[in-house]
């Protein structure tokens, strides 16, 4: 599923992160930034020690912010590390800062002049996000920011399986449904 917010593209894809053409990727990863599993292993085995290497430099990031490295052999050139947050109950703060997450992503790829951002779900593996709060976080997140930069022209979702999809087209269908895209067409 397409739309189009502004002079920018939101896409859904159901598939694997690692193998996304985006000039970044973004990274669920933990504030170590030093591996982990789930998308950040796949990250790191698909594209090579470089990435590791360059994350040691960086010294860790707090939760809800993002750090950027190369992209090592993925086709991305970078990879954009966000921490998300570890899901208790939802009142340890978790929205404010799973969606400080998904802005410091878009705040670095914006400074960085990246044009095409592939996201994967932050915080709905390991971290046990549920998965229908933070797509609405994520989607709206995004939507906000890609209303007032057009400079990122596509931000890209990459759902592992189709159950993560179809829970991010159910909420991007209800938010076209409800008025809150402020899209210029859509597919
Ligand atoms: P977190 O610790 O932030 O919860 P995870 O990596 O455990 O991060 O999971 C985040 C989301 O990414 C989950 O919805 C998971 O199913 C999904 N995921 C796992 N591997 C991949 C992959 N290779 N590409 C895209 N998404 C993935």
């Amino acid at each position: 599923m397409k739309v189009t917010i502004n002079r920018s593209i939101l896409e859904l894809v159901e598939g694997d992160i690692t193998h996304q053409d985006t000039d970044a990727v973004v990274n669920a990863a933990n504030p170590s930034l030093l591996g982990g599993g789930g998308v950040d292993g796949a990250i790191h085995r698909a594209g090579g020690p470089q990435i590791l290497e360059e994350c040691k430099t960086i010294g860790g990031c707090p939760t809800g912010e993002a750090r950027m490295t190369i992209g090592g052999r993925l086709k991305a050139r970078y990879v954009i590390h966000a921490v998300g947050p570890i899901y208790k109950d939802g009142r340890q703060h978790e929205p404010d800062l799973l969606v400080s997450a998904y802005r410091s992503s878009l705040g670095l790829a914006s400074r960085h002049k990246i044009k095409s951002v592939a996201f994967s779900s932050i915080s709905t593996g390991v971290y046990g996000y549920p998965m229908e709060t933070a797509a609405e976080i994520a989607l709206t997140t995004t939507r906000r920011y890609l209303e007032g930069h057009p400079e990122i022209q596509l931000v890209r979702f990459v759902l592992f399986g189709m159950m993560a999809y179809e829970v991010y087209e159910r909420v991007l269908r209800s938010m076209k449904e409800a008025g809150r895209l402020n899209e210029g067409g859509s597919s």
